[in-house]
């Protein structure tokens, strides 16, 4: 990009924090459980292939996506780490995933079998159980008998076996923690039967944040490698981790200063009564920015305080800036970022908007430029 480039808005992803989570998540599961890494949905919102390289160049096992396409991507960026495809993808997909060394999850006979038929040499997949979640999964009951059924095939070989069980309160995770055995008895009853070595998973972030450890070799994990939390709000310690998403910030391109009764309508705000000074930001919904919820009111940092959010509307964001001394155009304005107290956390926008903040983060993905530090 031209260094004139016209960026109307950034924002600013920190893979030093991805790579420093991604580290606290391996000392927290100890040597001899590896990490997968989920880079699913863009990597969560924070550009899937700048997030995947710094998490293999971290010691990351393998990469982990629901999404083909984005598996590709991580190959034509030359990432030579495992990658493994969560599922999304049909049978006659299959000769695509391995053309591209990707790892495909089975959860059903059809994709075995098209996997055995497009290998030349016994082809790696993993199989997905179905704990309970009622998604994608064989049955866990029928589990041991599908994988025994696809280990015959000439060319597959069942490398891994994982499994979702998410939680994101104490009673949630009481569930989860008790269908962990019948998981880890199968996995057991496999390695016995001479099927493996297996890589066995299934625990993800809520369970590295809340210390719950299981028998399995592998955990994969998401939220938290991008400092976002998966349990409910207040429910986890977040403070070891720390946000990738650094900053969205922009400038003023226009200030106006409205006399006291001059007749304007911004955001519904109809006929104000007192002067009052307004500023405008070339972000709008277009860029991912979004108003307020209702009886909420959103906040923006210039000069390190705060000030309200009038209107979002398609391009444009327009500010109250009534207080603040004599505010010029081309003043930077940050949506979310800064230091100490005056500081936007990504949790703040989440609370204005009144959606979770991963929600929140993957609504700016994509759409503004992205600066990586
Ligand atoms: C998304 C996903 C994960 C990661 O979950 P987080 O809560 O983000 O850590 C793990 N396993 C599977 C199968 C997933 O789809």
């Amino acid at each position: 990009m031209a260094e004139t480039a016209y960026q109307p808005a950034w924002t600013v992803i920190d893979l030093g924090a991805l790579e420093h989570n991604c580290r606290e998540v391996a000392r927290r599961v100890g040597t001899g459980v590896k990490v997968i890494a989920s880079i699913k949905a863009d990597a969560y919102g924070h550009g899937a292939v700048a997030c995947a390289r710094r998490l293999a160049q971290a010691g990351c096992f393998a990469l982990a996506t629901g999404d083909v396409a984005e598996a590709a991507a991580m190959r034509d960026a030359g990432i030579r780490t495992p990658i493994l495809v969560f599922g999304s993808f049909l049978p006659q997909d299959v000769p695509y995933l391995l053309a591209r060394d990707l790892i495909p999850t089975v959860y059903n006979f059809e994709t075995a079998e098209a996997v055995s038929r497009a290998a030349k040499v016994p082809a790696p997949v993993y199989v997905k159980v179905d704990c309970g979640l009622g998604r994608l999964g064989v049955a866990l009951d029928d589990a041991g008998i599908f994988v025994r059924r696809i280990a015959s095939l000439p060319h597959l070989q069942v490398a891994g076996l994982y499994t979702h069980i998410p939680f994101f309160d104490d009673a949630s995770r009481a569930r989860t923690e008790a269908r962990l055995p019948a998981f880890e008895a199968l996995a057991d009853s496999l390695a016995r039967g001479g099927i493996g070595p297996l890589v066995t998973q299934a625990l993800a972030s809520s369970a590295v944040l809340t210390g719950l450890k299981d028998q399995c070799n592998a955990v994969c994990v998401g939220h938290i490698l991008y400092g976002l939390s998966s349990m409910a709000q207040g429910q986890a310690d977040m403070s070891a981790f720390r946000p990738v998403l650094r900053e969205i910030g922009s400038h003023l391109i226009h200030v106006a200063h409205h006399p006291a009764g001059r007749d304007v309508a911004i955001g519904g705000h109809y006929g104000i009564a007192n002067a009052m000074v307004t500023g405008v930001l070339p972000v709008g919904a277009q860029h991912g920015m979004r108003g307020a919820a209702p009886r909420r009111t959103a906040e923006v940092l210039i000069r390190g305080r705060r000030a309200k959010v009038m209107s979002v509307t398609l391009e444009h964001t327009t500010l109250d800036l009534t207080g603040i001394d004599s505010p010029r155009v081309g003043e930077k304005v940050l949506v979310l970022g800064g230091d100490g107290p005056a500081r936007i956390a990504l949790e703040d926008v989440a609370a204005w908007q009144g959606r979770p903040p991963l929600e929140a983060a993957m609504t700016f993905s994509k759409r503004l430029p992205v600066r990586e530090i």
